[in-house]
């Protein structure tokens, strides 16, 4: 019988997402709408020091961003709920209890000070110190303890931790669907803290505890919880639970060098780790996001499935649907995936090329219309500014490129690149554009064919090089020796804006 697919995205929230969570809950996302099955949000809030109070809000409103959204989560949904795990609290202690009932788990009454002796004497003796077996029955524990003595104790308000008593001498098989069989001998497991002195559960208590109650079905997290995979079995078994699949992500690396891409690296390196901009409330610090640089959620997305994916084909495009369809566990990589700033910008390009000029000339008059120069613009209407954005978007990667591309059809130029001045306004060339003036004048199809047909026909008549008149032409109509082809401006800007614009040109140059 196949079981329903439900799988979780359960971060912390200790501050903002980076996109190394955003890919995590993307493959999750992925996976589960493949397989009809439901996507879980849960926020693993236990630890109390770490919390971060707006980072929750971040991290839903950065999966809405990137057309992700949660089946079921805080405030959605809440069929296995609450999906806080500070408001779970009351669960763990039960379940805590009963390893320690079942004699899978015990007390640990350990100061900070006993520890350090430990660790500071097996130092010296250059061993590194690991709770477990082996030294367990000599540390300060409920395992030597009698029950009454142990009762006291916890009466007399002495702090405790929980552990786990970890199985001896097993070789564990584990399957992980990305890496297949890994061995381990429990032997080298230490006896992890479950519960905590702070009444709060452990990390790995809290979330097979809660990936057991809420029915989740695949384990699809980042290569960092890999170390944990061993003691999550192990739990599961101890409770006498089904064990979910396990499939662990590749690490995302930095551009160059060795390590993970970190969320320091975005201000280091000089681009976005985080899909939105975050504002650290405790330093006032803003840190840069993909939306507000401009990128589109569909090209980041389909940037951050290739981190670690592929299809096995050329095809890198791929919408969120076509991702769904082709996404498959079994083909994602062990070997972590390298982020790539260019390659980021290349799949950014792509999309607003496929973007609809329509849909663009939206974005690009919002940014218009915010200019301070903004009451100058003519023609500063969506007609006007599909056929600016159809004419420059090949030239863009960002609709805020667009600007810097076509300023010139909204304003006429007030100075003119020197360099280019220089180049191509010589001895001669008022008295030819004055001439080209007249010719101009006289054209009353100014359509962007019928204007080059006169213009060049007149250029041949005289003789002479159309450089000599094109050059300059477009230094009078751009203010630099850019932009698309000429007779396309001209018939945008039309016949009176074309001519004063070249009046200008001859009284300033
Ligand atoms: N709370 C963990 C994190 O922050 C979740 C790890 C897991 O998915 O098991 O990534």
């Amino acid at each position: 019988m196949i079981h329903k697919v439900r799988v979780r995205f359960a971060p912390s929230p200790t501050g903002p997402l980076h996109i190394g969570g955003i890919r995590t809950a993307l493959f999750n996302y992925l996976f589960a709408k493949k397989h009809q099955g439901t996507f879980v949000l849960r926020i693993e809030d236990t630890d109390q020091n770490r919390y971060v109070a707006n980072a929750e809000k971040y991290i839903i409103d950065a999966l809405n961003w990137c057309n992700i959204p949660f089946d079921e989560g805080p405030n959605k949904n809440e069929k296995f709920g609450p999906y806080r795990q500070s408001e779970r609290k009351d669960i763990y202690k039960q379940y805590a209890n009963y390893l320690i009932k079942n004699n899978k788990a015990y007390y640990a009454f350990d100061t900070t000070e006993e520890l350090d002796f430990h660790r500071k004497d097996y130092e010296a003796k250059k061993k590194t110190f690991i709770y477990n077996w082996h030294n367990r029955k000599k540390l300060n524990n409920s395992l030597t303890l009698t029950e009454k003595k142990i009762e006291n104790r916890i009466k007399n308000g002495d702090k405790y931790v929980i552990r786990f008593k970890t199985p001896t001498n097993q070789t564990l098989i584990m399957q992980d669907i990305i890496r297949g069989e890994i061995k381990i001998d429990t032997n080298v497991l230490d006896d992890k803290i479950l519960f905590k002195s702070d009444g709060m559960p452990t990390y790995h208590l809290a979330n097979i505890v809660d990936d057991h109650l809420m029915k989740i079905s695949h384990v699809i997290r980042g290569e960092e919880w890999l170390p944990s995979m061993a003691l999550h079995i192990l739990l599961y078994k101890a409770f006498d639970w089904k064990v979910p699949e396990f499939a662990h992500l590749p690490l995302i690396l930095k551009p160059t060098g060795k390590g993970k891409l970190s969320k320091r690296d975005g201000d280091k390196l000089g681009f976005p780790v985080f899909p939105l901009a975050y504002l650290n409330q405790e330093t006032n610090e803003t840190s840069r996001g993909y939306k507000e640089e401009g990128y589109f959620n569909d090209a980041l997305i389909n940037m951050l499935a290739f981190l670690g994916w592929n299809p096995g084909t050329e095809q890198e495009i791929f919408s969120l649907d076509t991702l769904v369809q082709k996404f498959n566990l079994q083909k994602v990589n062990k070997a972590g995936a390298r982020f790539d700033l260019d390659k980021t910008k290349w799949f950014q390009q792509q999309y607003l090329q496929q973007k609809s000029n329509a849909t663009l000339a939206k974005l690009f008059k919002h940014d218009l219309d915010n200019r301070e120069d903004s009451h100058f613009h003519r023609n500063n209407n969506l007609v006007y500014i599909t056929k600016v954005v159809s004419l420059i978007k090949e030239r863009a990667i960002f609709v805020s490129d667009f600007w810097n591309l076509s300023s010139f059809f909204f304003l006429a130029p007030t100075k003119f690149d020197t360099k280019a001045t220089k180049k191509v306004w010589k001895e001669g060339t008022a008295k030819l554009m004055q001439e080209l003036i007249l010719v101009l004048n006289e054209i009353s199809n100014f359509s962007s064919k019928n204007v080059e047909t006169v213009v060049k026909g007149w250029i041949t008549k005289k003789e002479i090089g159309f450089g000599k008149v094109m050059q300059p032409f477009r230094l009078s109509l751009v203010g630099a020796m850019q932009g698309p082809h000429l007779f396309d401006i001209i018939n945008m800007l039309g016949k009176k804006e074309t001519i004063s614009r070249i009046r200008f040109a001859i009284n300033y140059l």
